[in-house]
Parts: C-alpha cells; sequence; structure tokens
C-alpha cells in the first residue's frame, strides 16, 4: 500500500501529523492508498516555504520568458505521462477513462495556454493631466492558497496551479482528500519542469484542519476554492479576517431550455450529456431539462429509452459510459435525493442503487430522471451533484 508524502519545499517530506486518509477506488470501495492529513503545522510548513520561496527565493527574478517555458515543460510531461495519469485520475475517481483522458488533455493545454500567456501580461499608462504619470503594473499577489474539488481532480489543479505560476505567485495547493493521487503524481515533474523549490508546494488533508488552516493563514496572501457553495460561504468568510483576494468556483442547478424547433436528436443527446457526463458530478450540469410542452413527452420518451442504454461499471472498462459516484458520502447524498425525488416528482427511470454483475461493489446509482417537477420542489431547487435529471415543460419564453 502507498502511503504519500506532502510536497514541501521541493521535496517529499513526512508529515508531523500522524493521521492518515484512506484513499479509495469508488468502482470497488478498497484502498488503493494513504495520504497524510495534514496539521496545521505542516499547513505552516508549506506557507513559510512558499513564503520564503516568494520573499527571498530566485522566483522573483525568474522571466515570464522562462516562467513560459516551465508551464511547457508541465504541459510535456503531461502528455509523456497522460495514459497513466489517465488511469490513476479513473481510478481514484471512478469517471470514464475516456473522460479522464480528456481531462488530462485539457490539463497539458491548460499548461500551454498560460505558458504563452505568461509573455503577455501587460501594464497600461494611464492619460492624467498636469505633471504627473499613472501606469498600471501588474504584480505576482504572493502567496496562493488553492483548495481542489474531487470532479475533476488533476484538470482543477491545473486550473489553479498554472496561471498562479504564469503570474509568478509561490503556492499551497491542497487537493481534495477522496482524490489526491494525480497531483502527486504530478508534483514528481516539479523540479525537472524548472519549478524552484518552494514554489509549488502540495499539502494532503481534509478541509479541517488542512483547508481551513491555508485559508486563515496569515501569510497566504489570496485564496482560490473551487467546492459547494457552502464551503465557499466560509472560506470567502475566513478570509475577510485577513482581508484576502479570494476566487472562488462554486456550484449550481443549470438549465438546458429546449423549444420545439430544436433539433430533436441533437437535443436529446445534449440532454443526456449534460446532466449525466461524469456522473452528473459536475457544478454546470444541466440538471434542470425544460422543455416546451408541444415537444415535452416525444423528449422525455426519448432521453428515458436512451438513459436505460447508458453501460455502467468500472470506469476503466473502456465499454463503460458511466462511472460510480466518488465516495460513500456522495453515494448517500445522491440516493437521498434520488428518494426525495419519488416523493416530491414522477420518477420516469432509474431511482436507485446500481446493482448487477461489477457494480455491487461500488458506489454506482442509475441514471435517473425524474419528470412534471415543479420548480419549488426542493429536487428542483437544490444542487444533487449526481446523475439526476429534472424534466419539467414550460409554455413559452
Ligand atoms: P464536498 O462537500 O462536495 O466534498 P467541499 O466544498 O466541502 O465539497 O470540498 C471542496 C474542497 O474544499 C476540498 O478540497 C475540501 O477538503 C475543502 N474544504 C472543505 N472544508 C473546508 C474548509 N472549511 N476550509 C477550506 N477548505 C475546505
Amino acid at each position: 500500500m502507498t502511503v504519500h508524502a506532502l510536497y514541501i519545499g521541493g521535496r517529499f517530506v513526512e508529515a508531523t501529523s500522524s493521521r492518515t486518509l484512506d484513499v479509495i477506488d469508488p468502482a470497488t470501495q478498497e484502498v488503493i492508498a494513504r495520504v497524510p492529513d495534514a496539521s496545521e503545522a505542516d499547513v505552516s510548513a508549506a506557507v513559510a516555504a512558499a513564503r520564503r520561496a516568494f520573499d527571498a527565493g530566485p522566483w522573483r527574478e525568474v522571466t515570464a520568458q522562462e516562467r513560459g517555458r516551465i508551464l511547457f515543460r508541465l504541459a510535456e510531461a503531461v502528455r509523456r505521462r497522460a495514459a497513466e495519469l489517465a488511469d490513476l485520475e479513473t481510478r481514484n475517481c471512478g469517471k470514464p477513462i475516456v473522460e479522464a483522458e480528456f481531462d488530462i488533455a485539457d490539463v497539458a493545454t491548460c499548461f500551454e495556454y498560460y505558458g504563452g500567456l505568461a509573455t503577455k501580461v501587460h501594464g497600461d499608462v494611464i492619460p492624467v493631466p498636469d505633471n504627473a504619470m499613472s501606469l498600471a503594473l501588474r504584480e505576482p499577489a504572493g502567496v496562493a492558497g488553492q483548495i481542489i474539488p474531487w470532479n475533476y481532480p488533476l484538470l482543477m489543479a491545473a486550473w489553479k496551479l498554472a496561471p498562479a505560476i504564469c503570474a509568478g505567485c509561490t503556492m499551497v495547493i491542497k487537493p481534495a482528500e477522496q482524490t489526491p493521487l494525480t497531483l502527486l503524481a504530478l508534483a514528481r515533474e516539479f523540479e525537472a519542469a524548472g519549478l524552484p523549490p518552494g514554489v509549488v508546494n502540495v499539502v494532503t488533508g481534509l478541509g479541517q484542519p488542512a483547508g481551513a488552516a491555508i485559508v486563515s493563514h496569515p501569510e497566504v496572501d489570496l485564496v482560490a476554492f473551487t467546492g459547494s457553495a457552502e464551503t465557499g460561504r466560509t472560506v470567502l468568510r475566513t478570509a475577510a479576517d485577513g482581508i484576502k483576494k479570494v476566487s472562488l468556483e462554486l456550484g449550481g442547478k443549470s438549465p438546458n431550455i429546449f423549444f420545439a424547433d430544436a433539433d430533436f436528436e441533437a437535443a436529446v443527446d445534449g440532454a443526456l450529456f449534460g446532466v449525466f457526463v461524469n456522473q452528473g458530478e459536475v457544478c454546470s450540469a444541466g440538471s434542470r431539462v425544460l422543455v416546451e410542452r408541444s415537444v415535452y413527452p416525444r423528449l422525455l420518451e426519448a432521453m428515458v429509452e436512451k438513459a436505460r442504454r447508458i453501460t455502467l461499471g468500472p470506469g476503466l472498462d473502456r465499454r463503460v459510459k458511466m462511472g460510480p459516484l466518488v465516495s460513500r458520502e456522495q453515494f448517500d447524498r445522491v440516493r437521498g435525493y434520488q428518494e426525495l425525488g419519488k416523493r416530491e416528482a414522477k420518477l420516469a427511470v432509474g431511482g436507485g442503487r446500481a446493482t448487477g454483475a461489477g457494480l455491487d461493489a461500488g458506489l454506482f446509482v442509475e441514471p435517473t430522471i425524474f419528470y412534471d417537477v415543479d420548480h419549488g420542489a426542493r429536487i428542483a431547487r437544490e444542487e444533487i451533484f449526481g446523475p439526476v435529471a429534472c424534466v419539467m415543460p414550460f409554455d413559452d419564453e
């Protein structure tokens, strides 16, 4: 069993915390690795390394051109190890391997995008009257605290790492406790890519204490968080005490709207993809499907027909179109909404745990479609973050 270490100051180091967290494969619920549940002291060590690298290290002298090259090298490393990273992503978070491959390709593209941007961050000269000159200069914010969710583990990490490296910040990044493995794998590439020690520090652990310690640490200048709206509120409140810059990417309950004159087949496929891709564990999942009444019965029926044929199973099987949910906690949450939906609306398909060969040991739920859902129903208003669609008719624009 691999027991991982933290990555601080350019080295893998033992945590001072003796607590560890089990990392599971949600397709089997087997423990596949252990990671440290970092303590406040571990976070402080990581922040100190990031602080030193920003204030005193060579990083401030590294040119934009070189930061760009570092990002391109990271992209190359990701492409070189794409198959291994995709495999690890699928094992850890459950998603179908084809989707994981897509994500990993996106990770490389993200590093390349910011590699190109590094040399194009311009300032401004603002015309002002009298004997004055006004300049806007873009400077790195300092130490960035970055908190990552579990639905697109490495991609969400890249979305935070790449812009911060591009800007010349240093950072402490915490993957979600459920899905730390691909980021730890990427950390093995940081030194070879040319990142000086302390520029990127990886701390694994729970939201409490590790995540909260990053957000509240007085030496962290900026907090970038992606996760649930509820945790986002806590992050924003805590960051206010230190008057930190904050970016939040939170949940949603997105509508997809289908008019009668839409391309019918494209509408059906679009509605299903919108709500079922990545098992519905997406902040922008099209979880409310609004359909013009004249095509409502036909579109609903076509969605149900195709939903029945979605192949569930362990994501590493290439035939699989939908994998397990990420964790027992998420499974229970989604199961709860499936049961609630049966009381609040009409069930068209699914509605339970998915069982059968290859499924019983894992955290699989059936792709589920409710219809005639009232706009006031909880399933129509609350983020489910699972493969549960609410289909409802509308009469006019
Ligand atoms: P979920 O409930 O779906 O797991 P969260 O928003 O709680 O989503 O988790 C997203 C990320 O936020 C994870 O990395 C988690 O560890 C972290 N997190 C959770 N609670 C806190 C907190 N109080 N402060 C900072 N980070 C947190």
